[in-house]
């Protein structure tokens, strides 16, 4: 059962995106059709960009929603994938755990239990013990004529948060740039915060245009809306600019 750590693979980006998303914004404004538009414009990387850069600064931002970006994610917890699904407006394909058996599962280890000896130690015990009790389950399930999906499906209910899994999400731009406002703040939870920082990065490559002043919600206000208790100090609370009248 060893320790597994996070992987993030950039599957696929829609292709032509600035063109894509440039054709979307002018079709609102224009008499002339999308696609022929399109393929005018598809070469024009300087013109897509400050009509782009424009329409965004106003708040237009739906034409973003027509290009995704696909991401596989290995080495993650079930704890983490818990709080992805919670983004709705994305689409995700999870390892399953009851096609998949968990024989020998890996395990995600926190930072501040890692950091500690005995913490470490009584993690590493009890994930041993889940391991072998799920084995145990499994086999006695399977001893009486259940089918390995259906043992599979029950044992599973021993296995912890911190059980390794593997997952695909695709998020349209838009939606990316709303989970990075979220996920790459410090008051998110670690370990999503770290996925979120990897998809950012890739993301930035991709497409700098769009996201790279992308991330936690403070670099595109200025200042931090979780106010005075809950801030890391980056940028000055909201109630301080309240206070300056900014
Ligand atoms: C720091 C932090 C702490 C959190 N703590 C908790 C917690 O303790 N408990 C808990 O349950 N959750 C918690 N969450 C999860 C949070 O409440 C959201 O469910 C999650 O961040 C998904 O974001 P979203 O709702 O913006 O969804 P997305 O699905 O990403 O939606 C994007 C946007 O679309 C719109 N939208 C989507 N669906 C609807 C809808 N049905 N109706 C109206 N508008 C919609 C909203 O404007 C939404 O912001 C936490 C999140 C963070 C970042």
């Amino acid at each position: 059962m060893p320790k597994a750590t996070l992987n993030v693979k950039l599957l696929d980006v829609t292709e032509n995106a600035l063109a894509l998303i440039y054709s979307a914004c002018r079709q609102c404004y224009a008499e002339e059709f999308a696609g022929d538009i399109y393929e005018k414009i598809k070469d024009d990387d300087v013109k897509q960009a400050a009509f782009i850069k424009k329409i965004i600064a106003s708040g237009h931002e739906s034409p973003l929603e027509h290009v995704k970006f696909t991401f596989a994610i290995e080495g993650v917890s079930r704890a983490l994938t818990h709080q992805l699904v919670r983004h709705r407006l994305a689409s995700y394909s999870q390892q399953s755990q009851r096609y998949v058996k968990e024989s020998d599962f890996d395990y995600i280890i926190p930072p501040s239990i890692e950091a500690n000896p005995l913490a470490k130690k009584e993690f590493e015990r009890i994930m041993a013990l889940i391991q072998e009790s799920y084995t145990r389950i499994s086999e006695v399930l399977s001893e009486k004529g259940l089918s390995g999906e259906t043992a599979n499906q029950d044992a599973r209910f021993v296995l912890p948060q911190a059980a390794e899994t593997k997952i695909i999400v695709t998020m349209n731009c838009r939606e990316l740039l709303h989970f990075f406002k979220h996920r790459c703040c410090f008051r998110a939870q670690w370990e999503i915060r770290k996925l979120a920082e990897k998809m950012l990065l890739d993301c930035k490559k991709c497409l700098p245009l769009l996201f790279s002043k992308a991330g936690a919600k403070c670099i595109s206000l200025g200042f931090c809306p979780e106010g005075a208790r809950f801030s890391c100090g980056r940028f000055p609370v909201k109630e301080e600019n309240a206070k300056e009248g900014k």
